[in-house]
Protein backbone atom coordinates (compact mmCIF):
# COMPACT_ATOMS: atom_id res chain seq x y z
CA UNK A 1 0.00 0.00 0.00
CA UNK A 2 1.53 3.43 -1.16
CA UNK A 3 2.27 5.68 1.87
CA UNK A 4 2.44 9.47 1.09
CA UNK A 5 3.52 12.11 3.52
CA UNK A 6 0.61 14.83 2.18
CA UNK A 7 -2.25 13.67 0.26
CA UNK A 8 -3.88 16.38 -1.85
CA UNK A 9 -7.36 15.52 -3.01
CA UNK A 10 -8.14 17.82 -5.88
CA UNK A 11 -6.21 19.74 -8.50
CA UNK A 12 -8.09 23.05 -8.79
CA UNK A 13 -6.43 27.09 -7.55
CA UNK A 14 -6.34 25.37 -4.10
CA UNK A 15 -5.62 22.18 -4.32
CA UNK A 16 -2.50 23.16 -6.70
CA UNK A 17 -1.65 25.93 -4.60
CA UNK A 18 -1.30 23.97 -1.63
CA UNK A 19 0.85 21.49 -3.86
CA UNK A 20 3.14 24.34 -4.90
CA UNK A 21 3.80 25.30 -1.01
CA UNK A 22 3.93 21.52 -0.29
CA UNK A 23 6.48 20.86 -2.60
CA UNK A 24 8.83 23.42 -2.10
CA UNK A 25 8.86 22.64 1.45
CA UNK A 26 10.28 19.26 0.06
CA UNK A 27 6.96 17.47 1.33
CA UNK A 28 6.69 15.95 -1.95
CA UNK A 29 2.88 16.26 -2.50
CA UNK A 30 0.62 13.50 -3.99
CA UNK A 31 -2.13 15.22 -5.90
CA UNK A 32 -5.54 13.41 -6.74
CA UNK A 33 -6.65 14.72 -9.60
CA UNK A 34 -10.29 14.11 -9.26
CA UNK A 35 -13.10 13.91 -11.83
CA UNK A 36 -12.16 17.39 -13.30
CA UNK A 37 -7.95 18.16 -13.20
CA UNK A 38 -8.40 21.86 -12.79
CA UNK A 39 -11.47 21.58 -11.42
CA UNK A 40 -14.14 24.43 -12.21
CA UNK A 41 -11.81 27.07 -14.32
CA UNK A 42 -11.49 24.63 -16.57
CA UNK A 43 -14.93 24.83 -17.68
CA UNK A 44 -14.95 28.49 -17.76
CA UNK A 45 -13.47 31.02 -20.67
CA UNK A 46 -12.09 34.65 -19.58
CA UNK A 47 -10.57 35.31 -16.65
CA UNK A 48 -10.06 39.09 -15.69
CA UNK A 49 -10.33 38.82 -11.85
CA UNK A 50 -7.33 36.79 -10.97
CA UNK A 51 -4.46 39.19 -10.40
CA UNK A 52 -1.23 39.26 -12.33
CA UNK A 53 -3.06 38.81 -15.87
CA UNK A 54 -4.10 42.41 -17.13
CA UNK A 55 -5.30 41.37 -20.16
CA UNK A 56 -7.23 38.57 -18.48
CA UNK A 57 -6.50 34.69 -18.99
CA UNK A 58 -8.52 31.78 -20.38
CA UNK A 59 -9.69 29.29 -17.28
CA UNK A 60 -7.98 26.22 -18.42
CA UNK A 61 -4.75 28.28 -19.57
CA UNK A 62 -4.21 29.55 -16.03
CA UNK A 63 -4.86 25.54 -14.67
CA UNK A 64 -2.56 24.52 -17.04
CA UNK A 65 -0.17 27.50 -16.17
CA UNK A 66 -0.49 26.48 -12.24
CA UNK A 67 -0.34 22.94 -13.28
CA UNK A 68 3.51 23.27 -14.89
CA UNK A 69 4.37 25.56 -11.80
CA UNK A 70 3.88 22.59 -9.46
CA UNK A 71 5.10 19.88 -11.95
CA UNK A 72 8.74 22.18 -11.83
CA UNK A 73 8.86 21.54 -7.98
CA UNK A 74 8.26 17.93 -8.58
CA UNK A 75 4.67 17.43 -7.34
CA UNK A 76 3.24 13.78 -8.56
CA UNK A 77 -0.26 13.49 -9.99
CA UNK A 78 -2.92 10.62 -9.91
CA UNK A 79 -5.99 10.52 -12.43
CA UNK A 80 -8.00 8.84 -9.76
CA UNK A 81 -10.94 10.12 -7.41
CA UNK A 82 -10.79 9.22 -4.06
CA UNK A 83 -14.38 6.99 -2.63
CA UNK A 84 -14.12 6.98 1.22
CA UNK A 85 -11.83 7.02 3.32
CA UNK A 86 -10.46 6.27 7.34
CA UNK A 87 -10.00 9.33 9.72
CA UNK A 88 -10.61 7.20 12.49
CA UNK A 89 -6.50 6.70 13.13
CA UNK A 90 -3.47 7.95 11.45
CA UNK A 91 -1.85 6.77 9.06
CA UNK A 92 -5.20 8.17 7.27
CA UNK A 93 -6.76 5.61 4.62
CA UNK A 94 -8.07 6.53 1.42
CA UNK A 95 -9.73 4.44 -1.49
CA UNK A 96 -10.12 5.26 -4.83
CA UNK A 97 -12.10 4.94 -7.66
CA UNK A 98 -9.87 2.69 -9.44
CA UNK A 99 -9.68 0.23 -6.42
CA UNK A 100 -6.64 1.48 -5.23
CA UNK A 101 -5.44 2.05 -1.24
CA UNK A 102 -3.11 4.94 -0.06
CA UNK A 103 -2.41 5.95 3.34
CA UNK A 104 -0.89 9.42 4.12
CA UNK A 105 0.48 11.37 7.02
CA UNK A 106 -1.31 14.61 6.19
CA UNK A 107 -4.46 15.15 4.52
CA UNK A 108 -5.73 18.35 2.24
CA UNK A 109 -9.20 18.19 1.43
CA UNK A 110 -9.90 21.05 -1.78
CA UNK A 111 -11.90 18.86 -3.77
CA UNK A 112 -14.49 22.19 -4.83
CA UNK A 113 -17.93 22.90 -5.42
CA UNK A 114 -19.85 22.56 -8.59
CA UNK A 115 -22.60 25.34 -9.38
CA UNK A 116 -25.76 23.34 -10.62
CA UNK A 117 -27.43 23.58 -13.52
CA UNK A 118 -30.83 22.65 -15.34
CA UNK A 119 -29.75 19.95 -17.07
CA UNK A 120 -30.87 21.65 -20.00
CA UNK A 121 -29.31 20.02 -23.57
CA UNK A 122 -28.62 24.35 -24.81
CA UNK A 123 -27.84 25.28 -21.47
CA UNK A 124 -24.80 22.90 -21.39
CA UNK A 125 -23.78 23.36 -24.88
CA UNK A 126 -23.85 27.18 -24.36
CA UNK A 127 -22.00 27.08 -21.44
CA UNK A 128 -18.94 24.88 -23.05
CA UNK A 129 -18.66 27.58 -25.73
CA UNK A 130 -19.18 30.64 -23.25
CA UNK A 131 -22.32 31.60 -25.14
CA UNK A 132 -23.67 33.57 -22.60
CA UNK A 133 -25.00 31.19 -19.87
CA UNK A 134 -22.73 31.49 -16.50
CA UNK A 135 -23.35 30.42 -12.67
CA UNK A 136 -20.78 33.04 -11.78
CA UNK A 137 -21.85 36.65 -12.08
CA UNK A 138 -18.82 38.07 -9.67
CA UNK A 139 -16.70 36.71 -12.65
CA UNK A 140 -18.70 37.09 -15.93
CA UNK A 141 -21.08 40.09 -14.94
CA UNK A 142 -18.71 42.85 -16.13
CA UNK A 143 -18.95 41.17 -20.01
CA UNK A 144 -22.69 41.87 -20.17
CA UNK A 145 -23.14 45.60 -20.22
CA UNK A 146 -25.72 46.91 -21.46
CA UNK A 147 -28.23 44.34 -22.13
CA UNK A 148 -31.21 42.26 -20.09
CA UNK A 149 -30.12 39.35 -18.39
CA UNK A 150 -31.94 36.42 -16.54
CA UNK A 151 -31.14 34.91 -13.20
CA UNK A 152 -32.14 31.77 -12.64
CA UNK A 153 -33.54 30.91 -8.65
CA UNK A 154 -35.28 32.34 -5.46
CA UNK A 155 -32.20 31.99 -2.75
CA UNK A 156 -29.98 34.44 -1.69
CA UNK A 157 -27.46 33.86 -4.53
CA UNK A 158 -30.30 34.67 -6.85
CA UNK A 159 -30.84 37.62 -5.16
CA UNK A 160 -26.96 38.66 -5.08
CA UNK A 161 -26.20 37.60 -8.77
CA UNK A 162 -29.01 39.54 -9.68
CA UNK A 163 -28.00 42.91 -7.53
CA UNK A 164 -24.62 42.51 -8.56
CA UNK A 165 -26.06 42.24 -12.48
CA UNK A 166 -28.00 45.22 -12.69
CA UNK A 167 -24.49 47.16 -12.38
CA UNK A 168 -23.66 46.43 -15.71
CA UNK A 169 -27.20 45.06 -17.53
CA UNK A 170 -30.29 47.41 -18.50
CA UNK A 171 -32.58 44.90 -16.91
CA UNK A 172 -32.08 41.58 -14.82
CA UNK A 173 -35.33 39.64 -14.65
CA UNK A 174 -35.27 37.00 -11.68
CA UNK A 175 -36.81 33.74 -12.77
CA UNK A 176 -38.00 31.64 -9.80
CA UNK A 177 -39.83 28.41 -10.37
CA UNK A 178 -42.72 29.68 -7.15
CA UNK A 179 -44.96 32.49 -6.00
CA UNK A 180 -41.91 33.46 -3.15
CA UNK A 181 -38.49 34.16 -2.34
CA UNK A 182 -36.24 31.68 -0.23
CA UNK A 183 -34.05 34.31 -0.13
CA UNK A 184 -33.57 36.04 3.54
CA UNK A 185 -35.92 39.20 4.29
CA UNK A 186 -33.13 41.67 4.02
CA UNK A 187 -32.15 39.80 0.56
CA UNK A 188 -35.74 40.56 -0.84
CA UNK A 189 -36.03 44.18 0.09
CA UNK A 190 -32.87 44.55 -2.24
CA UNK A 191 -34.40 42.75 -5.20
CA UNK A 192 -37.59 45.17 -4.59
CA UNK A 193 -36.42 48.07 -4.13
CA UNK A 194 -34.20 47.97 -7.37
CA UNK A 195 -35.87 49.24 -9.98
CA UNK A 196 -33.58 47.35 -12.35
CA UNK A 197 -34.71 43.74 -11.06
CA UNK A 198 -38.03 42.36 -12.45
CA UNK A 199 -39.53 38.86 -10.81
CA UNK A 200 -40.56 36.45 -13.04
CA UNK A 201 -42.75 34.34 -10.87
CA UNK A 202 -43.51 30.73 -11.04
CA UNK A 203 -41.74 30.71 -13.90
CA UNK A 204 -39.57 28.05 -15.23
CA UNK A 205 -36.63 27.56 -17.90
CA UNK A 206 -37.67 24.84 -20.91
CA UNK A 207 -34.80 25.67 -23.26
CA UNK A 208 -32.01 27.83 -23.87
CA UNK A 209 -32.34 30.11 -27.27
CA UNK A 210 -29.52 30.65 -29.74
CA UNK A 211 -26.71 29.16 -31.88
CA UNK A 212 -23.35 30.69 -30.86
CA UNK A 213 -24.24 32.72 -28.24
CA UNK A 214 -27.41 32.86 -26.34
CA UNK A 215 -30.69 34.95 -27.69
CA UNK A 216 -33.19 34.39 -25.40
CA UNK A 217 -35.35 31.92 -23.02
CA UNK A 218 -38.13 29.40 -23.24
CA UNK A 219 -40.30 29.93 -20.12
CA UNK A 220 -43.02 27.94 -18.61
CA UNK A 221 -45.77 29.30 -16.33
CA UNK A 222 -46.13 26.65 -13.70
CA UNK A 223 -49.47 27.56 -12.80
CA UNK A 224 -50.67 27.79 -15.98
CA UNK A 225 -48.63 25.74 -18.25
CA UNK A 226 -48.72 28.81 -20.72
CA UNK A 227 -45.28 28.92 -22.61
CA UNK A 228 -43.90 32.23 -24.36
CA UNK A 229 -39.78 33.48 -25.23
CA UNK A 230 -38.30 36.11 -23.86
CA UNK A 231 -35.22 37.61 -25.57
CA UNK A 232 -31.80 38.06 -23.24
CA UNK A 233 -28.64 38.74 -24.08
CA UNK A 234 -27.04 36.62 -21.22
CA UNK A 235 -28.27 33.53 -17.88
CA UNK A 236 -27.05 33.20 -15.00
CA UNK A 237 -27.71 30.14 -12.69
CA UNK A 238 -28.67 30.94 -9.01
CA UNK A 239 -30.11 27.45 -7.75
CA UNK A 240 -26.97 26.41 -5.80
CA UNK A 241 -23.56 24.80 -5.23
CA UNK A 242 -22.93 21.66 -4.30
CA UNK A 243 -19.55 20.63 -2.73
CA UNK A 244 -17.16 17.77 -3.72
CA UNK A 245 -17.39 16.46 0.19
CA UNK A 246 -19.01 13.33 -0.01
CA UNK A 247 -16.35 11.23 0.47
CA UNK A 248 -15.31 13.22 3.83
CA UNK A 249 -18.38 14.09 5.40
CA UNK A 250 -18.42 10.69 7.34
CA UNK A 251 -15.51 12.10 9.48
CA UNK A 252 -15.45 15.90 9.05
CA UNK A 253 -17.49 18.41 10.82
CA UNK A 254 -19.48 19.86 8.06
CA UNK A 255 -22.55 22.16 7.77
CA UNK A 256 -26.03 20.79 6.25
CA UNK A 257 -25.48 21.45 2.55
CA UNK A 258 -21.79 19.62 2.77
CA UNK A 259 -19.13 22.30 3.39
CA UNK A 260 -16.59 21.02 5.56
CA UNK A 261 -16.02 23.12 8.55
CA UNK A 262 -12.78 24.66 9.59
CA UNK A 263 -11.39 26.24 12.93
CA UNK A 264 -12.54 30.24 12.63
CA UNK A 265 -9.96 31.24 10.05
CA UNK A 266 -7.95 28.66 9.93
CA UNK A 267 -7.71 25.69 7.27
CA UNK A 268 -7.63 22.80 10.41
CA UNK A 269 -10.97 20.70 10.71
CA UNK A 270 -12.40 18.63 13.87
CA UNK A 271 -9.16 16.16 12.84
CA UNK A 272 -5.64 16.83 13.42
CA UNK A 273 -3.87 16.33 10.22
CA UNK A 274 -6.63 16.96 8.13
CA UNK A 275 -7.07 20.26 6.46
CA UNK A 276 -9.75 21.70 4.32
CA UNK A 277 -9.31 24.60 1.81
CA UNK A 278 -10.96 25.73 -1.36
CA UNK A 279 -14.51 26.07 -2.43
CA UNK A 280 -15.42 22.72 -0.52
CA UNK A 281 -15.06 24.69 2.53
CA UNK A 282 -16.15 28.16 1.65
CA UNK A 283 -20.07 28.96 0.16
CA UNK A 284 -19.53 32.56 0.53
CA UNK A 285 -16.35 33.44 -1.80
CA UNK A 286 -15.74 31.04 -3.84
CA UNK A 287 -13.53 32.82 -5.99
CA UNK A 288 -10.06 31.32 -7.48
CA UNK A 289 -8.13 34.02 -5.47
CA UNK A 290 -9.32 32.98 -2.21
CA UNK A 291 -9.28 29.11 -2.94
CA UNK A 292 -5.60 29.72 -3.52
CA UNK A 293 -5.14 31.90 -0.91
CA UNK A 294 -6.65 29.00 1.46
CA UNK A 295 -4.55 26.57 -0.32
CA UNK A 296 -1.54 28.29 0.59
CA UNK A 297 -2.62 28.48 4.43
CA UNK A 298 -3.61 24.35 4.12
CA UNK A 299 0.15 24.17 3.04
CA UNK A 300 1.39 25.86 5.78
CA UNK A 301 -0.64 24.70 8.78
CA UNK A 302 0.14 20.96 7.24
CA UNK A 303 3.64 21.88 6.90
CA UNK A 304 3.84 23.27 10.66
CA UNK A 305 2.00 20.31 12.15
CA UNK A 306 4.24 17.76 10.53
CA UNK A 307 6.97 19.63 11.92
CA UNK A 308 5.52 19.16 15.28
CA UNK A 309 4.87 16.16 15.00
CA UNK A 310 8.28 15.34 14.11
CA UNK A 311 9.84 16.62 16.96
CA UNK A 312 7.42 14.99 19.21
CA UNK A 313 4.79 17.60 19.99
CA UNK A 314 1.57 15.90 18.52
CA UNK A 315 -1.45 14.71 20.59
P1 LIG B 1 -30.64 27.83 -2.03
O1 LIG B 1 -30.69 26.36 -1.94
O2 LIG B 1 -30.91 28.64 -0.82
O3 LIG B 1 -31.65 28.33 -3.17
C1 LIG B 1 -31.68 27.73 -4.40
C2 LIG B 1 -32.80 28.36 -5.19
O4 LIG B 1 -32.79 27.80 -6.50
C3 LIG B 1 -34.18 28.09 -4.58
O5 LIG B 1 -34.98 29.23 -4.69
C4 LIG B 1 -34.71 26.95 -5.45
O6 LIG B 1 -36.12 27.00 -5.65
C5 LIG B 1 -34.06 27.22 -6.77
N1 LIG B 1 -33.82 25.99 -7.51
C6 LIG B 1 -33.12 24.89 -7.10
N2 LIG B 1 -33.10 23.96 -8.07
C7 LIG B 1 -33.79 24.49 -9.11
C8 LIG B 1 -34.11 24.01 -10.39
N3 LIG B 1 -33.71 22.81 -10.82
N4 LIG B 1 -34.85 24.80 -11.20
C9 LIG B 1 -35.26 26.03 -10.80
N5 LIG B 1 -34.98 26.54 -9.59
C10 LIG B 1 -34.24 25.77 -8.76
O7 LIG B 1 -29.17 28.15 -2.64
P2 LIG B 1 -28.34 29.50 -2.61
O8 LIG B 1 -27.15 29.23 -3.44
O9 LIG B 1 -29.17 30.65 -2.95
O10 LIG B 1 -27.89 29.64 -1.10
C11 LIG B 1 -27.14 28.61 -0.46
C12 LIG B 1 -26.76 29.03 0.96
O11 LIG B 1 -25.80 30.10 0.92
C13 LIG B 1 -27.96 29.57 1.72
O12 LIG B 1 -27.83 29.21 3.06
C14 LIG B 1 -27.83 31.06 1.57
O13 LIG B 1 -28.47 31.77 2.61
C15 LIG B 1 -26.31 31.24 1.57
N6 LIG B 1 -25.93 32.45 0.84
C16 LIG B 1 -25.81 33.61 1.53
C17 LIG B 1 -25.48 34.77 0.89
C18 LIG B 1 -25.33 35.99 1.69
O14 LIG B 1 -25.69 36.00 2.85
N7 LIG B 1 -24.81 37.07 1.15
C19 LIG B 1 -25.26 34.85 -0.55
C20 LIG B 1 -25.45 33.58 -1.22
C21 LIG B 1 -25.79 32.44 -0.52
P3 LIG B 1 -37.14 26.69 -4.43
O15 LIG B 1 -37.11 27.91 -3.57
O16 LIG B 1 -38.42 26.47 -5.14
O17 LIG B 1 -36.61 25.46 -3.77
Amino acid sequence: MPHETVIIVGSGPAGLTAALYTARANLKPLVFDGLRPGGQLTITTEVENYPGFPEGVQGPELMDRMRAQVERFGTRFVMDEVESCDLSQRPFTLHTANGDTYTCDALIIATGADAKYLGLENEERLQKIGGGVSACATCDGFFYKGVELAVIGGGDTAVEEATFLTRFATKVYIVHRRDSLRASKAMQAKAASNPKIEMLWNTQVIDVLGQNKISGLRLKNTVTGEEWEKPIGGMFLGIGHQPNTKAFVQWIDHDELGYLVTKPGRTATNIEGVFACGDAADHVYRQAVTAAGTGCGAAIETERWLEEQAAGGGH
